[in-house]
């Protein structure tokens, strides 16, 4: 079986064969059929983020078809068509009984191990470290991180579902739960930032103005349902977002992970206004904003994961997008075989597409 590993960091990634064990109690196989090519896998690839746990079966985004059960397994069953979630949604923690599943007490991802500390990949008897492992013909997870969904949709489109569309939708309307009519500024337009603009065109937002460096994301904002367009290579964006909006956005969402931009965000909305940091930041930065202007009922809000309840919202993303109303084929701008890796992480720096799916 194939996965794509990561052996170094900024080394580029092979796709190589590899062991994988049944499931366990609670565990559950499935077989890949579409996984989406993550900011946060290149993070790791790239050496942006210090990363340990090598070799490293990559991957978090995806769906597929449940291929074998585990003992105590119930919510789920063979030839169920699921989504991987980010995070488990064990449904006893508090934070799941609060409605806050993305901040679930059993998450562990990121850990590399699943949580009974089990690896169950291997290559020649050499335990290999992994996460959700998307990026794999087959994995292996907790029952837990998987939502069984609708089987009317293609599954190489339903894995945009699991990271990209609800970490920017949720942003939008689980976490900072914007108003009918408000005015929305979105710093950046890449995988998160489209989902973010799809947000703001779900609650009604007014005025939905993308930001951005590369033409080609704007253009895609604006195919989503972005209405006004900043280029930040040529235009002073705050001065753009002033004028545009007499003074201030009641909203502005950073979706690329930099202090500057969080703080460009914060510095173009309104008194009242909230700034939502939706990119993932790197180790050890600060966020600053200028104490008198939060003093005028400013907020800075984070969102981890779009406050996500997978088994809720899955299911109606889905049904958005069967009617039409959430986009997600314009969101997978290409589709590679997954022995293509490394070239869909190219177009992602070059800016030339939103998402890749890998196909297996
Ligand atoms: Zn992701
Ligand atoms: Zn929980």
């Amino acid at each position: 079986m194939r996965a794509a590993i990561l052996r170094e960091q900024g080394v580029p990634v092979k796709i190589e064969q590899v062991d994988l064990d049944g499931p366990e109690q609670g565990e559950v196989r499935v077989q890949l059929v579409g996984a989406g090519a993550c900011h946060s896998d290149y993070h790791r690839i790239s050496g942006h983020v210090d990363f340990g746990t090598v070799p490293y079966i990559l991957g978090h985004e995806g769906s597929g078809i449940v291929k074998e059960v585990g003992p105590g397994v119930s919510t789920v069953a063979v030839g169920d068509h699921v989504i991987f979630s980010l995070t488990a949604q064990c449904g006893r923690c508090r934070n799941c009984h609060d409605g806050k599943a993305n901040l679930c007490e059993f998450w562990v991802l990121g850990k590399a191990t699943l949580p009974t500390g089990r690896r169950p990949f291997s290559q020649d008897g050499v335990e290999l470290y992994a996460d959700l492992a998307t990026f794999a013909e087959e994995t292996v997870v907790p029952e837990t991180y998987l939502v069984k969904i609708r089987e009317d949709i293609p599954l190489e489109k339903a894995c945009l579902i699991g990271c990209g569309v609800m970490t920017g939708v949720g942003a939008v309307l689980n976490r900072a739960k914007v108003e009918a009519g408000s005015t929305v500024v979105i710093i950046g337009c890449g995988g998160v930032g489209m989902n973010v603009v799809q947000g703001a065109v779900l609650a009604n937002a007014g005025k939905i103005i993308a930001v951005d460096k590369v033409q080609f994301k704007l253009d895609m904002a604006e195919s989503v349902g972005a209405t006004h367009f900043i280029d930040a290579s040529k235009e002073d964006v705050v001065k753009r977002v002033m004028d545009l909006t007499n003074g201030g956005a009641d909203y502005a969402f950073e979706v690329i992970g930099f202090p500057q931009t969080v703080r460009q965000a914060f510095d173009c909305i309104r008194p009242g206004g909230t700034c939502v940091m939706v990119g993932v930041p790197f180790k050890g930065q600060d966020i600053a904003v200028p104490g008198m202007k939060l003093f005028w009922d400013r907020t800075v809000m984070g969102t981890f994961y779009g406050a996500g309840r997978p088994k809720t919202d899955f299911p109606w993303m889905l049904d958005l997008y069967q009617d039409g109303r959430l986009k997600l084929d314009e969101l997978a701008t290409k589709v590679r075989p997954i022995e293509e890796f490394n070239e869909a992480f190219d177009d992602m720096n070059a800016g030339t597409a939103i998402r890749t799916v890998f196909t297996f």
